[in-house]
């Protein structure tokens, strides 16, 4: 007899995640049912009938979400990413297992944070724009240079050490800042305020956790260089958005680029272009002219993407062959 196949309800859905999912899964081992709403108590009960969800950072399970699941016979929670600030894990009920893709490539979110840096220093978006109207003017495109600037790095996991290894590559001085910092690794650690004092460019490479919500905040923000550029490619919650709008309207901050930001949840991977945006802070931050915001994309290359289904699909496999898996979260 045919093995029964195991189900998979994927939310929050995309193109990208069905092609990505359907080319690693060619042999159907798993059926997979792509549903483009988010999980949350909500929609919980459209995974009626599926052992496995599949979810991505804005869907949300708190307990009243896994409680719904555990009675509709969810067992695995395979996350198709690599933070899990969006479950909560301490209100999980047992019955639930749950994994996610720790590093899936490291180098596509380095990378982004660095494309971000070089678009808003060189003052990219702004010549992109102009050359599109032909207008070939180059006032006010001034930008600095990277090298022998010094970069503050707050986290210095995976991402954070692949992107300090481009900041050296532009010479520039790399100082760091880890609640865990790697003793066996070269990297210069300084206290979260003296990375804060002596930086011309933050980076954020830490988890959101109850220790790093808003760690960039008010006080944090008085304590900075004028002109910092600040990057957040992390969680949006590790960036306190008013505090930053204020630092921008002062211009103490110089410029920020954020693939991540507070209430994304509401209107990123939605197209918007039609409609009235109600969150203020998200408005002004981005018809601010130096401020780039790009909506949760650090991720989104072939190498990343193809990883992400591989090792997704490997955790789920694993835990139903083995009842275990090696990328399951402990609670
Ligand atoms: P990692 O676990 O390898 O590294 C995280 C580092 O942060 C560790 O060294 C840890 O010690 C440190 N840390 C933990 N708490 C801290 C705190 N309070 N202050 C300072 N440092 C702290 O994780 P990673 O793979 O490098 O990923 C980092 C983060 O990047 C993830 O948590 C996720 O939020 C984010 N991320 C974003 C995208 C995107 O598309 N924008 C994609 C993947 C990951």
């Amino acid at each position: 007899m045919e093995h029964e196949k195991i189900k998979i309800a994927m939310f929050d859905s995309k193109t990208n995640d069905k092609r990505f999912f359907e080319q690693v899964n060619s042999d159907g081992k798993f059926k997979i049912d792509y549903f483009e709403e988010r999980l949350n108590f909500k929609t919980a009960s459209l995974a009626t009938g599926y052992e496995v969800v599949c979810i991505f950072t804005n869907d949300n399970i708190d307990k009243k979400t896994a409680e719904i699941l555990e009675k509709n016979g969810v067992k695995f929670i395979a996350l198709r990413c690599a933070g899990y600030n969006n479950v909560d894990l301490k209100n999980l009920p047992k019955g639930i297992r749950i994994a996610n893709v720790p590093a899936y490539s490291p180098y596509a979110i380095a990378e982004h944070a660095i494309a971000m840096l070089l678009t808003s220093v060189r003052r990219i978006h702004k010549a992109y724009n102009r050359t599109k109207m032909f207008n070939f003017d180059l006032d006010d495109l001034v930008g600095f240079e990277l090298h022998g600037k010094t970069v503050g790095v707050i986290g210095t996991g995976r991402i954070g050490k692949k992107f300090i290894n481009i900041c050296r590559g532009f010479g520039m001085n790399v100082i760091a800042y880890d609640k865990y910092p790697d003793e066996t690794s070269k990297i210069k650690y300084v206290e979260k305020d003296e990375l804060f004092r002596e930086s011309d460019i933050i980076s954020i490479h830490c988890p959101l956790t109850n220790f790093s919500k808003h760690i960039i905040n008010r006080n944090s923000i008085s304590k900075m260089k004028k002109g910092v550029v600040i990057i957040n490619t992390s969680r949006g919650g590790l960036i306190d958005s008013d505090a930053l709008l204020d630092g921008l309207k002062s211009k103490k901050i110089g410029a920020a680029c954020l693939d991540v930001i507070e209430g994304e949840a509401d209107v990123f991977f939605h197209d918007f272009s039609n409609h009235i945006v109600k969150d203020d802070t998200l408005i002004r931050l981005i018809a601010l002219p130096n401020v780039i915001v790009t909506s949760h994309q650090a991720f989104l290359t072939e190498e990343a993407l193809s990883n992400i289904a591989d090792t997704t699909l490997k955790n789920i496999e694993e835990f139903f062959r083995m009842g275990k898996c090696k990328n399951e979260l402990q609670r």
